[in-house]
């Protein structure tokens, strides 16, 4: 028994561009496990997929190669598991469950935090599984440089092969994702719905999914479609309070005048290219967005597929031109004039 949830698949994981290469790479490892990207680690916030990716590659190796042996646990599991066997005076018993693992798939490491007999414990696992090219696969909630309560070497262990970043998906994955789990659940929901879900519920899979099973389950209950109306009124609790009522200002209206102030286009500004003016463009929005919206720099590292440390550091950068050039903050002001009053 891995302990793996059959529901976990390649098939129903939707990746964005951003998550691409972390879809494709944890795929080739199930298509060859121990032998290229080894070992991995698969990184991100909460409910951004990395337990349905890694049990993924599980899944798909129990498939496809029912030889090899998987072991799926949280680190949680795999800590009880070693206090049980010290308990037991039984810790060999440990030892060969978890040596004899073709493929170890250990979910949220950051729980064994300040655990250090058992963090002993796990690298030994480590160097025994991957001297003998056993794959393994570790999930974290953040970066391993940020993980406190750790040895180093264990730490330099996590990060010693391929590490994979999950990030929050763009609008139309999310929109791809609702329509997906419609279609798995066979209910129908109204396209104006799905958008209104997938313009406001940007943090992660899980909340989006939660919404869906909120409206689902109250459109079973009062034998009726989710009109707009009825979704705005279940869902407003979930969905964050929007920006300040007064100043209504939408992200696209700052993209857009920063794009023509700046003659490039508003595609480029969202983009990935890095050349000086339309990084110049790029900082100068995000700066812009922040100053005068409610967004908080995770919404904004949303709408402009960056994450939070990009937003801040593009924050910081414009801030410091502004005190250092009056030219600079001269033309700050003008664009916010313009925008605020195309907003009115
Ligand atoms: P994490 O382990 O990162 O907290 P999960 O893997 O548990 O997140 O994902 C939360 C929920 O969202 C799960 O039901 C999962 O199937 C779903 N999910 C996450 N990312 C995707 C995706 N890209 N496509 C489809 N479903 C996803
Ligand atoms: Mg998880």
């Amino acid at each position: 028994n891995s302990y793996l949830n059959p529901i976990y698949t390649f098939e129903n994981f939707i990746p964005c561009e951003n998550t691409n290469f972390a879809y494709n790479a944890a795929k080739a490892i199930a298509m060859n496990p121990g032998i290229n990207y080894n070992p991995c680690l698969i990184y991100g916030g909460v409910g951004l997929g990395k337990t349905h990716l890694l049990q993924s590659v599980g899944n798909y190796i129990e498939k496809e190669n029912p030889k090899k042996k998987v072991i799926y646990v949280t680190a949680e599991t795999f800590t009880n598991d070693f206090i049980n066997s010290l308990q037991q005076k039984n810790a060999s018993s440990f030892r060969i469950k978890y040596r004899k693992a073709d493929v170890l798939l250990i979910d949220d490491i950051h729980f064994l935090q300040e655990k250090i007999s058992t963090q002993e414990e796990l690298f030994h696992t480590f160097n025994d599984l991957y001297e003998a090219n056993k794959q393994i696969i570790f999930t974290c909630d953040r970066p391993i440089s940020e993980l406190k309560g750790f040895t180093d070497r264990l730490k330099s262990r996590f990060t010693r092969g391929l590490n994979l970043n999950l990030t929050a998906p763009d609008y139309e994955t999310r929109v791809a994702i609702l329509k997906k789990k419609c279609e798995a659940q066979n209910v129908r929901i109204f396209d104006s719905v799905i958008s209104y879900m997938a313009e406001n519920i940007k943090t992660n899979v899980r909340d989006l999914e939660g919404s869906l099973t909120t409206l689902i389950a109250y459109s079973k209950l009062i034998k009726t479609n989710i009109t707009l109306e009825i979704a705005q009124e279940q869902l407003k609790n979930l969905i964050s309070a929007p920006m300040a009522s007064e100043q209504d200002i939408s992200i696209s209206t700052i993209v857009k005048e920063v794009a023509s102030y700046y003659n490039v286009e508003i595609s480029e500004i969202k983009g990935k290219k890095r050349t000086a003016i339309i990084k110049d463009a790029r900082n100068l929005a995000i700066y812009l967005t922040r100053k005068i919206t409610q967004y908080s720099t995770t919404e904004i590292g949303n709408y402009f597929d960056r994450d939070h440390s990009t937003i801040t550091h593009s924050i910081d950068k414009v801030d410091q031109e502004r005190k250092q050039n009056s030219d600079i903050a001269a033309a700050l002001d003008s664009l916010e004039n313009t925008i605020k009053s195309k907003s009115k």
